[in-house]
């Protein structure tokens, strides 16, 4: 299969159109077979759920070419499972997992060309979502849906080296109490934008949410969970009902035990207890871990001893391991690759 004409190394994340997407309609009750499609278009009501009340999930994961030079996926039972949490608390019919984990593979396998090739850094992000189709008014879930994955080449996360993140404590909730932060939806990120586009303003990379009923404990920041190395190093993340289950993070989680024999705990964490960390990285399927090198509270900074200008010596290694898992090089736990062709 010959490969596009793109210049692998220099993608930013952005979105471009590749050849096929999938698509199945939800309707009287059931999904239908689904289809492959190289119309990239929906046409649907100015009524339709989704535009009116935001009834939206979403998924994200990455296709790439591993050392042996077969097309993968990493853990996309995981990515299934959650979208079907995601889709229950938002009154959505679930599309079934199994057909979920084949339809990710078809969608990645006819859009092989796009699949960037080992070494270049570059992966094929896959993005699976779904949405309340029919006309409503009234407030109540749609009756129809649609689930549909595209494909998107992206670039290498770290282009031009690793810089720690400077991060700043959102004066913003991104979750509730017993509200939605802990599933994948659109709705969770539209009131973030507001908090992101601040902190940029501001001058930081990205916002630290913490607790919203106390404002005492750190959460996640508006799309990776955190994950910290103690001065003894254990890894640390936070425990918490309104954080979003990273799939990465429960991936390092494992990989720090068992490859590394590292000390794991998942706990709730309190902000004052930043300072006494050695190390603090962000996880998630776009970059598996950004270093944070400064968390600023209100003028007030903690710096992480890694520093400003490279990976801690821990975080590289959950880094290194993973990646390596991921991309062939290292053998990996049974079912974590999902191999396409
Ligand atoms: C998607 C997401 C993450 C990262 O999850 P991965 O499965 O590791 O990609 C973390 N936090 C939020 C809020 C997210 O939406």
């Amino acid at each position: 299969m010959e490969k596009k004409d793109i210049d692998w190394g220099n993608l930013g994340f952005g979105y471009q159109k590749t050849d096929f997407r999938f698509v199945s309609e939800y309707k009287g009750g059931k999904w239908d077979d689904g289809v492959l499609t190289e119309d990239d278009k929906i046409v649907m009501s100015e009524c339709a759920g989704v535009l009116q009340y935001a009834q939206t999930v979403f998924e994200g994961l990455k296709a790439y070419t591993t050392e042996q030079g077969d097309i993968v996926t990493f853990r996309p039972d995981l990515n299934a499972s959650r979208l079907e949490d995601s889709a229950k608390r938002l009154e959505m019919p679930p599309f079934p997992q199994d057909r979920f984990v084949e339809a990710v593979k078809k969608t990645v396998a006819a859009n092989a060309a796009y699949v960037p090739p080992y070494g270049s850094g570059a992966t094929l992000y896959v993005r699976p979502f779904m949405f309340g189709k029919n006309p409503v008014i009234g407030v109540k879930p749609a009756d129809e849906y649609e689930f549909r994955i595209f494909c998107t080449p992206v670039g290498p996360y770290f282009k031009g080296g690793v810089k720690p993140l400077t991060i700043c404590v959102s004066d913003f909730d991104r979750a509730a109490p017993h509200g939605t932060g802990h599933i994948k939806a659109g709705l969770n990120y539209a009131m973030s934008l507001h908090a992101i586009q601040t902190a940029h303003r501001n001058g930081f990379d990205e916002n630290m949410y913490l607790d919203p009923a106390t404002r005492t404990k750190v959460e996640e920041t508006g799309g990776a969970n955190f994950l910290f190395v103690t001065k003894d190093n254990t890894i640390v993340t936070p425990k918490s009902d309104s954080i979003l289950p990273s799939i990465t993070r429960r991936s390092l989680m494992y990989v720090a035990e068992h490859y590394l024999g590292l000390k794991v705990e998942q706990r709730e964490v309190a902000f004052t207890e930043l300072k006494d960390f050695a190390e603090c990285g962000l996880c998630g399927t776009a970059a598996v871990i950004s270093p944070v090198g400064k968390v600023v509270n209100h003028g007030e900074e903690v710096c992480f001893p890694s520093g400003m200008t490279e990976m801690g010596p821990v975080t590289k290694k959950l880094y290194d391991t993973l990646t390596g898992i991921q991309m062939g090089r290292l053998e990996a736990p049974e079912g974590w690759i999902c191999k396409i062709q």
